[in-house]
């Protein structure tokens, strides 16, 4: 069953091992004495839904809108596990249909409702919360609508429900031998109509593609009626469709279900790892892997902080023992950045360009290490993040910011980034533990992903207020060095006030323009994305 409080599911738990526990006590402190709050607490939180217009597919029950009142944003998480949520759905209804779907969107229509769907309820910019403002709230839960609801092998697409989750829709395509390759590290939970509505990414998009090129069409149920754009696999008809749909973040409406190009399935899958004496040899060597257009499915450079942390965090302090001796006998020390490669494809186009790679690495002073590591970090990609619960659980915030910069401006960019957060917290007398790696490579740039850590206060306000001193200020910055402020997140709540920067004047016009003009009454997840004049 799925957490409440937390990430995942209940019975998956990510013990930090006792020398991490240690390690972290060491660099950021040791942690406070806190309490967590109960589920029973949180139920009891939740109001009457009072003169809420009933109707047959909405529930009422508390422990619903508890469910869906929050996403996976570090505000959510304070929201939720410090017991501060103040805004939960009204009600919650569980459409199995486009006609249900319709239903629902007049009903919110006539009666002045806000809806905001909801699929795997993973968003990490607040996209889910509850306005407030004073009107009834429905979450529109789509996880019914998860089917395989056509298999076309001549095109090599697929049609799902939008609710569909990742594990759900692999299964799927795996027993007729294909696959569709979209691995965001939330991806059992996830769902592919929010991977549209927020362009997601996922681990392997080197091969697979972002959610983008994947998205051949779908069905969009709205305010002012449906959008369907045609399936072909390409078109020069004026701007995309898709592309309006791709990135909405539900201000038009609810898509109910998408056609994906998919593959079949590759003959073998292989992760490996290698080792640069520092970060700065290192992204220049991966900005020459991405140039050489080499076959790789991923390609993950950690900084040396982030090499460390995972050092600390894997459990297993005898191998990394040995395998920091064994670096640092090729002159890999402290500032050793490892770098994770996938390989996707049949035997002898891996073995080629694993070749092609491996010569890459060692005319950067790196080394190859084609033992454990790729294959460990495989392994847990999918249980890395239950870390963040034991840690919540520990004392410690854990939150990530991500952007993408061309490769002539991203180390210095990272470097400045991560200054503005490391000292987010000196007046408070508190230190943040951050870290970074580069996640997606472009033969123009790459996307930057940072995480950081933090102790969480005795008071969640101001665990809270220490979130906005890092984040606010980190933000600002990217937006400054001339980042995307969000590579594959999307904008929600939490990233709003930086749209218009991207975006420019008229840019930010145009989008408000479509909003109004297909939902007009405002009934379509209110307050994300952009505010409306
Ligand atoms: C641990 C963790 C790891 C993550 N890793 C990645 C990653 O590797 N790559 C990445 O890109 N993101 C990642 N994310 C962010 C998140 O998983 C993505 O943004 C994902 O696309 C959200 O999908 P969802 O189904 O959970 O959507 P939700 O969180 O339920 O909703 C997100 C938004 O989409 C809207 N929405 C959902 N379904 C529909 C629909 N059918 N029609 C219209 N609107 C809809 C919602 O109203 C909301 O505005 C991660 C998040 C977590 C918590």
């Amino acid at each position: 069953m799925k957490r409440i409080l937390g990430w995942g599911n209940l019975a998956t738990e990510y013990p930090v091992p006792e020398p991490a526990r240690q390690y972290l006590e060491n660099v950021v402190g040791k942690p406070r004495n806190l309490q967590n709050i109960s589920v029973n607490q949180l139920i009891d939180k939740v109001p009457a839904a009072s003169n809420l217009p009933s109707h047959p597919l909405i529930s009422t029950e508390p422990e619903d809108r508890l469910r869906h009142a929050r996403g996976q944003s570090l505000n959510d998480w304070i929201d939720m596990c410090d017991g501060l949520v103040d805004t939960f759905p009204d009600g919650v209804a569980y459409p199995k249909s486009d006609a249900e779907v319709q239903a629902l969107i007049q009903f919110a229509e006539t009666h002045q409702l806000n809806l905001i769907p909801y699929g795997g309820g993973s968003s990490v910019a607040g996209h889910l919360t509850p306005p407030g403002d004073g009107q009834h709230t429905i979450s529109v839960d789509l996880t019914r609508m998860n089917q395989l609801m056509n298999l076309n092998e001549e095109n090599l697409e697929a049609t799902f429900g939008s609710g569909v989750s990742g594990p759900q829709l692999e299964s799927y395509l795996e027993k007729h031998g294909y696959i569709f390759g979209h691995f965001p590290q939330s991806w059992e939970y996830s769902t592919l109509g929010g991977w549209v509505v927020t362009r997601s990414v996922g681990q392997q998009s080197y091969h697979y593609g972002r959610i983008e090129p994947l998205f051949v069409t779908g069905h969009m149920e709205t305010p002012s009626g449906s959008i369907d754009p045609l399936r072909v696999p390409k078109s020069a008809a004026g701007p995309d469709l898709r592309h309006i749909i791709l990135g909405s973040e539900a201000r038009l409406g609810i898509l109910t279900n998408a056609t994906v190009r998919i593959r079949k399935l590759p003959e073998e899958e292989l992760f490996y790892s290698a080792f640069f004496p520092n970060f700065e040899i290192g992204t220049e060597a991966v900005r020459k892997i991405a140039q050489a257009e080499l076959p790789l499915s991923m390609v993950r450079l950690s900084d040396p902080l982030e090499t460390e942390t995972t050092f600390q965090l894997s459990g297993e302090e005898k191998l990394v023992n040995i395998a920091k001796k064994g670096l640092s006998l090729f002159g890999q020390n402290e500032e050793r950045c490892m770098l994770i490669y996938g390989l996707t494809g049949n035997q002898a186009q891996n073995r080629l360009a694993d070749r092609q790679l491996a010569h890459i690495v060692r005319s950067h002073q790196g080394m190859m290490v084609k033992y454990y590591l790729g294959e460990a970090w495989m392994k847990k990609r999918f249980l890395t993040p239950y870390l963040r619960n034991t840690l919540w659980d520990l004392g410690y915030a854990l939150d990530t910011l991500e952007t993408a910069l061309p490769w002539d401006k991203l180390n210095h960019a990272r470097e400045t980034i991560l200054d503005v957060i490391r000292k987010g917290l000196v007046k408070e007398n508190e230190i943040v533990l951050v870290f970074s790696h580069i996640s997606h490579v472009y033969t123009n740039g790459a996307s930057l992903y940072i995480t950081y850590l933090y102790r969480r206060a005795q008071d969640p306000h101001q665990t809270l207020d220490w979130w906005h001193k890092l984040k606010t200020p980190a933000s600002h910055k990217i937006a400054e060095l001339g980042g995307t402020i969000t590579h594959q997140h999307g904008i929600g709540i939490d990233l709003k006030p930086f749209l218009p920067t991207e975006k420019g004047a008229l840019g930010t016009h145009m989008i408000k323009n479509i909003i109004k003009d297909v939902d007009p009454n405002q009934v379509m997840n209110r307050g994300k994305l952009v505010d409306l004049d």
